[in-house]
């Protein structure tokens, strides 16, 4: 982390589902890049314990309890960013379910709502709560995932959620243009604790190594890093777009 600049100086950095994995580390690095940082997810106690992480780093953050489905949450966390910041410059939607391993035939109704509220609706009514205070030059990052392109069979509903972002990030790009930039990040497979029942298994997990070409899965780092791209200045002519960010395995031309 030696060579990381200072990109998000003076900004201000919303992003959800962060006191963990990859929004953990997407939040650490803009805070480390000069961000103010709002942290969130379900339960205090984690908020707490990443706000403290990320304090101790000297970056300024704080931590709103905010379960993306809650419409209560969203305001609140929202309100709680411009009362104490004033502004929002980066919205990350990263908070995401994937409830089941069944076929898409056999999924629940239940579940497929779950799916779609979670993983798509959620990130749309952040937008719509944030979109007021969106500073001019603002940008907002979208995550998606490689199963978006490939919905493989034991995550295929939750992969379908995940191409809906990609339509989601054009349209929206077209629609928040040209004060906002709108674009996607599309991880591999990252062993975190969303992850863990792909990568704590040893054949799974060196099936994914095999089908990168570098032979390793992502890190929260990589995500992160990719994020903080697509949020900075540095992508400033870029938007609408996905970057998929998965050690080579295959999604589109
Ligand atoms: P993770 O390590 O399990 O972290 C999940 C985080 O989300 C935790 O901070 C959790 O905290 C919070 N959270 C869970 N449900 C929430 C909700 N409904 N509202 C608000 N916060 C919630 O997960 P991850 O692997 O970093 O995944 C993050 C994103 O990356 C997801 O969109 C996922 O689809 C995507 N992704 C992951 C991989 C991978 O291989 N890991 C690959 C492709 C895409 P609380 O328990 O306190 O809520």
């Amino acid at each position: 982390m030696e060579k990381i600049g200072k990109r998000f100086q003076g900004k201000v950095a919303i992003v959800t589902a962060s006191t963990q994995g990859i929004g953990f580390s997407i939040a650490e690095r803009l805070g480390l890049e000069g961000a103010s940082v709002v942290l969130s997810s379900r339960k205090q106690n984690n908020v707490d314990e990443a706000v403290k992480k990320l304090k101790a780093q000297g970056i300024e953050a704080v931590g709103v309890v905010c379960h993306v489905s809650n419409a209560q949450h969203r305001k609140n966390l929202i309100e709680k960013t411009v009362q104490k910041y004033g502004a929002i410059d980066v919205v990350v939607s990263n908070a995401a379910a994937n409830p089941s391993i069944d076929t898409i035939l056999e999924t629940r109704e239940s579940v497929l709502d779950k799916l779609w509220e979670i993983n798509v609706k959620s990130s749309i009514l952040i937008l719509q709560e944030a979109a007021p205070h969106l500073r001019k030059g603002s940008s907002v990052v979208l995550i998606s995932s490689i199963a978006g392109y490939q919905p493989e069979s034991s995550m295929a509903m939750y992969g379908v959620t995940k191409t809906a972002l990609l339509g989601l990030t054009k349209a929206l790009a077209a629609e928040m243009g040209p004060d906002t930039r709108v674009n996607c990040v599309a991880p591999g497979f990252v062993p975190t604790h969303f992850a863990e029942f792909l990568t704590k298994n040893a054949e799974i997990k060196k099936n994914i190594e095999d089908k990168t070409l570098l032979n390793r899965l992502g890190t929260t780092e990589d995500m992160a890093a990719a994020t903080a791209f697509l949020a900075s200045d540095d992508a400033s002519y870029i938007t609408g777009e996905t970057l998929v960010v998965a050690g080579g395995i295959p999604s589109r031309l």
